[in-house]
């Protein structure tokens, strides 16, 4: 990983062969009906015995993280997730951003009564003006959540820093920091509309 600020690693940026080559497949366009896997999970530390010795090993906590997807899109990032940590519960926020306004409209609320007592794994692939992801945040922070990370596929510069304004502690991992937004607010270069790109709409 190359944390790109190395002394609060609030930006992480895979670096990763096996990241970059499935990006670049989701960014092509004659890829269709494109899942992304992604995974930022936090391990506790756990007093084992191995056949020969002591050691402190590296477990998931008592309570397994919540994956919450930012609707639609984060559907595509935290099914993924999901199939590689089954035991985690998951949330999901319905926000849409209002092509005219590019504001985002929150529609929909459904969390685990217990997720103040998570990790929470917020998953949105593209973070383009930060509108939703930030929403999503102020949220989760509202019910107490303390613990947040915001995992993407793709990131703006303008969404990372309209996101750390609003929610400095708040680590963000992204498969790719682009380039920046076009007067659309989509990302160049990008991968178009993930929601369409996932699902096969337009
Ligand atoms: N949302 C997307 O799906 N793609 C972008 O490029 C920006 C926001």
């Amino acid at each position: 990983m190359d944390m790109t600020d190395t002394e609060t690693p609030r930006l992480i940026v895979m670096d990763h062969p096996l990241v970059a080559h499935k990006l670049s497949i989701l960014r092509n366009r004659e890829t269709a009906n494109a899942h992304p896997t992604f995974a930022a999970l936090r391990a506790s530390d756990m007093d084992i015995e191995t056949p020969l010795e002591s050691m402190t090993a590296q477990a998931m906590p008592t309570h397994y993280p919540c994956l919450v997807s930012i609707l639609r899109a984060g559907n595509g990032l935290i099914d993924g997730f999901s199939q590689v940590c089954p035991e985690a519960s998951v949330g999901h926020l319905g926000m849409y951003r209002d092509h005219d306004t590019m504001v985002p409209v929150s529609y929909y609320t459904s969390l685990p009564t217990d997720i103040v007592d998570r990790q929470v794994i917020l998953g949105d692939p593209m973070l383009a003006t930060g509108g939703s992801a930030i929403m999503a945040a102020t949220k989760l922070r509202e019910m107490g959540v303390s613990d947040i990370v915001f995992s993407c596929l793709v990131a703006a510069p303008e969404g990372v820093a309209a996101f750390h304004g609003a929610h400095p502690d708040i680590p963000i991992v992204t498969a790719a920091l682009d380039r920046e937004l076009n007067d659309k607010a989509y990302i160049l270069p990008g991968l178009g509309d993930a929601g369409d790109r996932i699902y096969g709409t337009d």
